[in-house]
């Protein structure tokens, strides 16, 4: 009866009794005939002689099952490659003894002389007739087998590279921990060996890496690539020095595709990098010289231009060339020609700020790069000592020589808005210099031209005038709120014998960047004592006496014992002396100011803050330096009656003043008004037009004598000139 055919409402049990036997008998055949591999029933005899063997046989070992079996040509133990049959049959017997179950893995050799490698896996058991037989089952693994030592091979050759690598190795956790390191990345990073690298070096990001966002750049880009390569960074070695290294590494993947660790390789690159900078030095700088060279310079240049831009500043660029230096060349050789071209390279560079270029353009032309200027007259200053310093005598080869040099000067932006119009017109500047006769320097622009001629002219002439004495000292006279005179003020005054009067406003800045503000300084104070010991004494003191002093001369350390020897020598009680100072002194080296000033204080001199309310007006100044006075600058005053602002910060200065303890000072009190705002909020001193101007010490002698040194307002003005 066909299963089918049966009525599908028969009951579930039913079906399951009218259902014919299974013929396991069919089935296990089946699958002993159809398995891959080979079953098969044995004796445990010297031959492992078959009873029964599968049809898997052939596939197996090549020969059919009837070779195998009882009386066949070929017994087991043949098959099995000689050297593995003691082995085999060693663990047979231990199994057997033990009453389990064994599994072997050896090699046969096949019918055509193939050797494959077979895992047999087999028990003992007793057959039908009470025989102990075995019975089991013979695979092929040779590919298996095959594959298993390729990867041990491969695992053990990786080792190998690993471990004796030339290349520093290593794989590490995203945390910054090394999980493996090889011998070389040891030593590179002078461990002895990768244990110790291991356990001693736990914090990557942070012990590693000289600059510590390296780490995270790197872990950024394994995050975002999962490889990177050639990445240099410097890190720190085990004793504190430092080298250069470049990694490639890549993230491994868990089996599950999941983030394993990262492994890459590490090469010391510290020589490469520093034959490069090394290279790149060459490059760029002058050999002879050492001076950075044409491409630098440019370099530089573009970068000065845009701070420039950002901030508003002006810079110079300045074509040097040197006058007859083919001549020197040409007579004393090139060595002495070279020699030169290093001094002079030397004297330009100690003649810049640190922040300024000097570059060599190229046989004997320099050019200067100055950022930054701080105005037109401090840089024609500097142009003329460049121009001086290169022209100081030289000794070469025993001989003493000087070259002179000639200057063009360009200006940005308003001499060229790029690079190469910069350099095109202070290159037109040079030649422009060289046919004004060399030695000596031109700006491209006319105007500025102009103005550093006459500058020049100011200075030369003022040298003579101070070599010839003509330059004297006026005086104008300080009051106390009833118009008593309580000090008098020594200003400058030059009278040029064919420039007519030149005012102190014009030839200040002139001395002080030229240098001979000392100079001036020296002649006003002497003359200045020379006249104050022959003032009368008012209200039964001595008249003070004040003398302006410029912050410029703040840098000579020998100040105080210069002024103080002009004293000694005109013997002029110090005490007597006050010494006016303005807030710039403050601003380039605090310090130094304050010792100076202390100095002064300690010689006996009073000291004023000059032109107060103008310009910085720290009060930080005023609380710890050793002022005694402070003047109130005239623009405030001057702004008074129509200026709230003027009247408003006019008030605070004074307050502030008085309560600091300090004396209070107006200068260019004109008018009675003004005078009588400033007594009214308690200043104490005034000075200006109203009381008295700026005259000569004999006119002021008279006034003196004439009023009995009570100067009320309208009554003197009259009788002054500035
Ligand atoms: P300063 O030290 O503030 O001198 C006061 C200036 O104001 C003087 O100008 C004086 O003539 C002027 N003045 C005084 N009272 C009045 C007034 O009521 N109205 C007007 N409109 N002006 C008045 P001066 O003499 O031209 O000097 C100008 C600046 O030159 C001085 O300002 C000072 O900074 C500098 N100076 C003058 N002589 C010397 C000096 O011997 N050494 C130094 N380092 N600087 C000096
Ligand atoms: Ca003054
Ligand atoms: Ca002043």
């Amino acid at each position: 009866m066909n299963r089918l055919d049966l009525p599908a409402d028969l009951p579930a049990d039913l079906q399951r009794r009218l259902a014919p036997p299974l013929d396991q008998a069919r089935i296990l055949d089946t699958l002993v005939h159809n398995l891959e591999g080979m079953a098969y029933r044995c004796l445990p005899d010297a031959h492992w002689t078959m009873l029964f063997v599968s049809h898997g046989c052939q596939a197996l070992t090549g020969y059919p099952p009837e070779a195998l079996t009882q009386g066949g040509a070929i017994t087991w133990e043949d098959i099995t490659l000689p050297e593995d049959r003691a082995p085999v049959r060693a663990l047979v017997a231990r199994a057997t003894t033990a009453g389990q179950r064994f599994e072997a893995q050896y090699r046969i050799t096949r019918r055509n002389g193939e050797v494959c490698w077979v895992l047999e896996r087999g028990v003992f058991v007793v057959d039908e007739g009470g025989r102990a037989v075995m019975e089991g089952y013979i695979q092929d693994i040779t590919e298996r087998v095959r594959t298993q030592q390729a990867l041990e091979e491969a695992e053990r050759r990786y080792r190998q590279i690993f471990e004796h690598a030339s290349q520093g190795m290593f794989q590490s956790s995203r945390e910054g921990h090394y999980l493996a390191a090889n011998q070389a990345l040891a030593s590179m990073y002078g461990y002895a060996d990768a244990d110790e690298l291991i356990a001693n070096l736990s914090d990557i990001g942070h012990r590693l890496y000289v600059d510590e966002s390296r780490r995270q750049e790197f872990c950024h880009r394994m995050e975002l690539y999962g490889t990177v390569s050639q990445f240099e960074s410097e890190v720190y070695r085990r004793d504190g020095t430092r080298i250069w290294i470049s990694e490639s590494a890549r993230v491994v993947r868990s089996a599950d595709g999941g983030f394993g660790y990262y492994e890459g390789t590490v090469q010391d690159i510290t020589q490469r990098r520093n034959h490069q900078a090394q290279l790149e030095r060459q490059a760029n700088h002058d050999q002879l010289t050492g001076l950075p060279r044409r491409h630098l310079l440019a370099d530089r240049l573009h970068q000065a231009m845009r701070r420039a831009d950002r901030s508003a500043e002006q810079l110079a660029l300045v074509f040097i060339d040197l006058d007859n230096f083919k001549y020197i060349n040409d007579t004393l050789g090139h060595a002495a020609g070279d020699q030169l071209l290093v001094e002079v390279a030397r004297r330009l560079s100690r003649s810049v700020r640190s922040s300024d270029t000097v570059a060599r353009q190229g046989g004997d032309e320099f050019v200067l790069l100055l950022n930054d200027l701080p105005g037109v007259p401090a840089l024609i200053s500097q142009l003329e000592r460049l121009v001086e310093v290169i022209g100081r005598p030289l000794a070469l080869q025993g001989r003493t020589l000087q070259v002179g040099a000639s200057l063009g000067v360009a200006l940005y932006p308003q001499d060229g808005a790029d690079a190469d119009t910069l350099i095109k017109h202070a290159d037109v500047a040079m030649y422009a210099a060289k046919h004004r006769g060399k030695n000596n320097f031109q700006f491209f622009t006319p105007e500025l031209n102009r103005v550093a001629s006459e500058r020049m002219h100011l200075e030369a002439a003022m040298r003579v005038s101070l070599e010839r004495g003509e330059f004297c000292a006026h005086f104008q006279a300080k009051v106390d709120e009833r118009g008593h005179v309580v000090g008098i003020e020594a200003l400058a005054r030059w009278q040029h014998p064919t420039l007519g009067a030149i005012s102190p406003d014009r030839f200040i800045p002139i001395a002080e960047e030229s240098g001979l503000i000392l100079s001036l300084t020296e002649a006003i104070t002497r003359q200045a004592c020379a006249e104050a010991l022959r003032w009368p004494r008012a209200q039964g003191r001595d008249i003070a006496l004040a003398v302006n002093l410029s912050p410029k001369l703040f840098s000579d350390p020998q100040l105080v014992d210069k002024v103080w020897g002009w004293l000694r020598d005109a013997g002029m009680p110090t005490h007597r002396v006050e010494l006016e100072i303005t807030e710039s002194v403050f601003l380039e080296d605090p310090q130094r100011a304050l010792r100076t000033l202390r100095a002064f204080k300690a010689l006996g001199c009073r000291l004023a803050m000059d032109d107060f309310g103008t310009g910085y007006s720290s009060l930080s100044y005023l609380r710890h330096f050793p002022l005694d006075t402070i003047k109130v600058d005239r623009s405030l005053v001057t702004d008074l009656e129509t200026q709230v602002d003027a009247a408003m910060i006019a008030r605070a200065v004074v307050s502030l003043g008085k309560s600091l303890g300090k004396t209070v000072v107006a200068e260019g009190v004109e008018h009675p008004s003004q005078w009588a705002f400033l007594r009214s909020h308690g200043c104490d001193e005034f000075q200006g037009y109203l009381f008295a101007k700026p005259m000569a010490g004999e006119a002021l002698r008279q006034l003196l004598h004439d009023t009995g040194g009570q100067l009320s307002g309208a009554s003197v003005a009259s009788s002054s000139h500035a």
